[in-house]
């Protein structure tokens, strides 16, 4: 009995740091907001982790939109070619999936954007829309500095991309550029969209208090409806922006040190973008998996994980990936169905060590849902104090595989948020297919407002 309290001791003081506190949180939550802040403040700006980047979208949807429209996604998993019909009660979509070989994802921007022409010509044809003029809206889920509503500069290629000659430049341009090399004379993009966004205005269409829009897949990342008075970053005090936040990069000037766990930094510094979007590296599809298999390795070491024996798989990368969270918490299965899992992963592992792997993965997504709802807490309250009201009700538009599919990462971060900003009233909808149905209703609601 003595040496399983010794076990136990030993597990609490390594998973210790990984439960934060409501005080934790409220932290998290103040830092998010006073980042916010900075990132909105013209002088300030370049300080922020979080960029605050205006998007010129300036209303969602009123249920009035109606029309035909053309929508690109690129950036996501696929590249997409789609057409859109807003109708009454109805969206209607067809789209193709066309493939981006490396070459091109990695060679010149023409030869990109020369490629994206060809694939929207062949989706014409094959829709029998060829010679027809259709509104264009673009998800391009890329950090971009955008200058107007079809006018976005490329800040960095990420997930893969890197065709030279774009960084610093407007991709409305070159797609345009590129249409007039190929003599396509029906192309007309009224609108760059981000995939916060375009989940947002998905999710606005069904309803109207839709301003806030999230996502928590591959990355995370969160955009909202802002006073335009407090947007230092564009002229014009009318009105509200929708501020995409890039809330991934929190924590990049350092605001967030205190939080990371030794399993944070052993994470982080096996990536491709070290140092970079330490946020999303504490939430994310990408990085929750890593980091129970971090956690494990250390339990191995500590000798009170599958009796201290090295397994050679836990040394790989990426071995433990972020929906066997999802598999081993589901509420009700067996322990055995867990030793099931784990033994796929040649990990040997008794009934003790099912139990004790589960609670990894529970500290570990428990931690990434109420750290997005300290996220999420900073953005409602912001918006409530700027609008001076009491009570804010709003929705959260939401997207991503890890909060649609996780057992509990949704309940956890609701539950939360409650806590965390008692004043707000908070709904969230999941959308579908925001970035498709997202980029043409920007469009069509800029060609309502035109
Ligand atoms: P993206 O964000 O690129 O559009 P997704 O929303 O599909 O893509 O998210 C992909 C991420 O979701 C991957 O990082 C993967 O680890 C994670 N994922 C896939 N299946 C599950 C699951 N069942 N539970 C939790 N996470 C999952």
């Amino acid at each position: 009995a003595l040496r399983l309290v010794a076990q136990r001791n030993k597990v609490e003081r390594l998973l210790a740091p990984l439960r934060l506190s409501r005080a934790d949180l409220e932290r998290v939550q103040a830092l998010m907001k006073q980042e916010m802040e900075r990132g909105l403040d013209r002088e300030s700006n370049a300080t922020s982790s979080v960029r605050m980047l205006p998007t010129y979208v300036c209303h969602t949807p009123d249920g009035t939109e109606r029309g035909k429209f053309l929508a690109l996604d690129l950036g996501g998993t696929n590249f997409r070619v789609l057409v859109v019909h807003v109708e009454e009660d109805n969206i209607h979509m067809a789209n193709e999936i066309y493939v981006i070989p490396t070459a091109i994802m990695q060679g010149t921007g023409e030869a990109l954007f020369d490629h994206i022409i060809e694939c929207i010509v062949d989706f014409q044809m094959k829709q029998k829309l060829t010679g027809q003029v259709l509104p264009l809206g673009f998800t391009f889920s890329f950090p971009c500095q955008q200058l107007g509503l079809d006018k976005a500069v490329l800040l960095t290629w990420t997930k893969g991309f890197n065709a030279s000659g774009c960084v610093g430049q407007d991709v409305v341009q070159l797609l345009r550029e590129a249409a007039q090399r190929k003599q396509h004379t029906t192309l007309k993009v009224v609108a760059v969209v981000n995939d916060t966004v375009g989940t947002m205005m998905a999710c606005g269409y069904h309803d109207p208090k839709c301003e806030i829009g999230l996502i928590v897949g591959t990355g995370t990342n969160a955009c909202y409806m802002e006073e335009r008075a407090n947007v230092g970053t564009v002229e014009g005090d009318e009105g509200r922006m929708c501020i995409n936040m890039e809330w991934g990069a929190f924590g990049d000037n350092g605001c967030l040190d205190g939080f990371f766990t030794s399993f944070d930094q052993l994470v982080d510094e096996k990536t491709i973008n070290a140092g970079k979007q330490r946020f999303e590296k504490l939430i994310s599809g990408m990085y929750l998996g890593e980091i129970v298999r971090h956690i494990l390795l250390a339990l191995v070491e500590e000798q009170v994980l599958f009796r201290g024996k090295p397994s050679h798989n836990l040394q790989n990368r990426d071995i433990f990936q972020t929906k066997f969270l999802s598999k081993i918490e589901t509420p009700g299965l067996a322990l055995l169905q867990v030793q099931g899992i784990l033994c796929n992963l040649e990990l040997d592992a008794s009934y003790e060590d099912s139990v004790l792997v589960r609670e990894v993965c529970r500290v570990v997504s428990q931690r990434a849902a109420h750290l997005c709802a300290a996220g999420m807490a900073a953005v409602v309250e912001k918006m409530r104090e700027s609008r001076g009201l009491e009570q804010l009700t709003v929705t959260v538009g939401v997207d991503g595989t890890l909060y649609k599919m996780h057992p509990h990462f949704s309940q956890n971060l609701q539950q939360m948020l409650r806590e965390l900003a008692p004043r707000c009233n908070v709904t969230f909808l999941q959308s579908e297919d925001g970035s498709g149905k997202g980029a043409a209703l920007v469009a069509a609601v800029t060609c309502r407002e035109a």
